[in-house]
């Protein structure tokens, strides 16, 4: 005896099993439309600007800001030198919210130096080549709350580390205040085949309740940093809202200054 064990499509009967098949191209094609729209615009024209304004370090400087400076009361100075392109929550591709705040410089890996923003307890554990966290046991926009601030691709592509040798693998707990150097900024990825751009990542990451940091690459454990460096334009309305300190350079100001 044969058995026929029929499948979703086979048992709708030919008719709708052709109007089954032509669904399939159109639901892919309504997909990419819906990519380009929603994904790819979001952000692509940031980095647009971004590409176009490496070529024009004066242009580059208008849009960099400088480490310890204080945007209006926010808490965290500026940690390092540098125009500010990668948002939190912004989207590198399909599917992804990036969990912090990414600060490119105009210069080459091991230069730029990166401070702490705001005082707290460094660790590092003992396999980051390119990472510190410091815990904050006081969120000063949420007293009473912990907090832990993420520095990292403080090292070269190699994962030669740019960390000061104050802060060695293993570290625990020492204190630092606002403005001592970590390290310098590199584009170490984990991969020597496909460095990430130079640049600083900071986040504010979530403590679990116990004393322990969160997993920082997922979006939900981590608060959108803006507030903290009192950059308002760095949130879910303004995709495509660059943040910078002063409000006089708008997005206009800055596609001007590009003709
Ligand atoms: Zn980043």
């Amino acid at each position: 005896m044969t058995r026929f064990k029929p499948n979703a499509i086979n048992a709708l009967g030919p008719r709708r099993r052709v109007g089954w098949l032509l669904a399939i191209p159109l639901i892919a094609l309504l997909l990419v439309a819906v990519y380009f729209v929603f994904f790819a615009n979001r952000s692509s024209g940031r980095w647009a600007y971004y590409t176009a304004l490496r070529l024009s370090p004066e242009t580059f400087a208008r849009y960099t800001l400088q480490p310890g400076s204080l945007c209006g009361d926010a808490p965290f100075a500026f940690p390092t030198t540098g125009a500010i392109f990668g948002l939190w929550d912004q989207s590198y591709r399909l599917g992804h919210h990036h969990s912090g705040i990414d600060i490119f410089p105009n210069t080459a890996p091991g230069e730029t130096p990166i401070f702490a923003a705001y005082p707290g307890y460094l660790n590092r554990l003992p396999d980051w080549r390119s990472t510190v966290i410091i815990r904050v046991p006081d969120d000063p926009l949420n007293p009473g709350r912990q907090i832990w601030v993420y520095y990292t691709h403080m090292a070269d592509r190699e994962g030669n580390s740019f960390i000061s040798t104050k802060f060695l693998p293993g570290t625990e707990e020492v204190f630092v205040e606002a403005g001592t150097l970590l390290g310098y900024q590199g584009n170490y990825s984990g991969d020597a085949a496909n460095p990430t751009g130079l640049h600083l990542h900071v986040s504010i990451v979530k403590d679990d309740g116990e004393g322990r940091f969160l997993n920082e690459l997922d979006i939900d454990n981590t608060y959108d940093p803006s507030p903290y460096f009192g950059l308002p334009l760095n949130n879910r309305a303004n995709p495509d809202g660059f943040p910078i300190c002063s409000t006089e350079l708008g997005l206009a100001d800055w596609a001007a200054a590009l003709d």
